[in-house]
């Protein structure tokens, strides 16, 4: 054995079995967290086992096959965990934009756990992270920052980022039983994916004629649908940074992409929520359809949460504003673009978008109060405005239920 093998050793196997502990209790770090948080960017090779295990037993499909029961059972977890992660994980745990009771918080916490992308506490603290580093060097999934498949996946193998901060979300970490959860963050997930495999069983015994076992259970509802929720949650970091439009000038690259919208329920008006980060809806207007904040609406109407917050009206006078310059810039363009044609026919192709580009931007400009702050430098980061209501007491209850928590 050289000197440098018998030199890497022992460290490595310290960092395995650190690992290997980790997939039980999050929070182990023997050598402390700060430590851990400070180390450069490393690929955690026995850490990530569960989430490779995750992607590979998708093949496992090869053997098990297909039932409808089991493709629809996959179907609408994804629809299910999705609404979690959106309205759950990121507009109520990392924005907190509306309130429950501290019963409701942990019965949400629960439904969160279920898209097995660790625990709530860790996700807030990491998006909130985001919002204060947006594509910046210190923001840990920056496609600008760190490339495309580092954003989008490399970010959650590596070593330093698996620790949560608890005094950077103090807020939530004065919960036990948040942190609890957030500490065994694999609990849920291995009680749903028991839970389908027992229940494939179940109608393997009780209703052979659908053809359905537990394997496909398993396989569709579990690994395939979490394997699909991952990537399209991850989507948002990687490609909402890339694809889409720009309506406000925010410091980072945040767009708004009506596609990333359809696959994760709302979240795709990325560009207004980096905006403003305090509201329950990412779609600010009446078009830009957001099924999450839909979801929350209803959700309201039963008493579970309440206190959703608006969008303030200076923000949507802001966007109607960038919007009407859009439309004037777009007509310019199409202008210089037709007078530049020496067809005949070319007087038609030059009156028809200029005339309805206009007509557009005179249409929204007519029902906007014109703010000053669109034309002006790129609109700065307002740490203030993402954790608004983080300590301010909670909205009281519609009616006399139980009591909010203090948030
Ligand atoms: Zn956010
Ligand atoms: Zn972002």
């Amino acid at each position: 054995m050289s000197d440098s093998t018998s030199a890497l050793r022992p460290g490595f196997l310290s960092r395995a079995t650190t690992a290997l502990t980790q997939w039980i209790d999050s929070d182990y770090c023997p050598d402390g967290a700060d430590k851990m948080r400070a180390e450069p960017d490393r690929v955690d090779f026995v850490r990530v086992m569960p989430f490779v295990v995750l992607h590979l037993a998708c093949f496992a499909v090869i053997w098990v096959g297909w039932s409808p029961v089991a493709v629809w059972t996959a179907v609408a977890l994804y629809f299910i965990r999705m609404f979690a992660v959106t309205g759950i994980h990121h507009r109520y745990f990392s924005h907190k934009t509306y309130s429950t009771s501290r019963g409701g918080q942990f019965f949400l916490a629960l439904w969160a756990a279920t898209a097995t992308q660790r625990g709530s506490l860790w996700w807030a603290y990491h998006h909130r992270h985001h919002h204060q580093h947006s594509d910046d060097p210190e923001d840990a999934h920056s496609p600008h920052v760190h490339g495309f498949l580092w954003s989008h996946i490399g970010w959650i193998t590596s070593r330093r980022n698996f620790p949560t901060d608890y005094t950077k979300i103090k807020d939530l970490a004065k919960f036990p039983e948040l942190v609890w959860l957030n500490r065994f963050d694999l609990c849920v997930p291995l009680v749903l994916a028991l839970s389908l495999y027992g229940t494939g069983i179940a109608l393997e015994h009780f209703a052979p004629g659908l053809g359905t076992t537990g394997g496909q259970m398993l396989v569709w509802g579990f690994f395939i649908s979490t394997t699909f929720l991952f990537h399209g949650t991850a989507c948002i970091n990687s490609m909402a940074h890339l694809m889409g439009k720009r309506r406000f000038k925010t410091e980072d690259d945040s767009r708004n992409s009506f596609i990333l919208t359809l696959i994760t329920l709302g979240e795709g008006w990325h560009n207004n929520h980096h905006r403003y980060q305090s509201c329950t809806r990412n779609g600010f207007y009446w078009w830009e359809i957001d099924p999450t904040y839909y979801g929350l609406k209803m959700l309201s109407w039963t008493g579970l949460i309440w206190g959703l917050k608006p969008v303030p009206q200076s923000i949507l006078d802001e966007g109607i504003h960038a919007d009407h310059h859009a439309s004037v810039a777009a007509a310019a363009t199409a202008r210089a673009a037709s007078a530049q044609s020496s067809h005949d026919y070319a007087t038609l192709r030059r009156v028809v978008p200029v005339a309805t580009a206009m007509a557009v931007a005179t249409a929204t400009a007519s029902s906007a109060n014109l703010p000053k702050k669109a034309d002006g430098p790129a609109i700065r980061k307002d740490l203030s405005e993402e954790t608004h209501g983080l300590n301010t007491p909670p909205t009281t209850p519609p009616t006399a239920g139980p009591q909010a928590p203090a948030a």
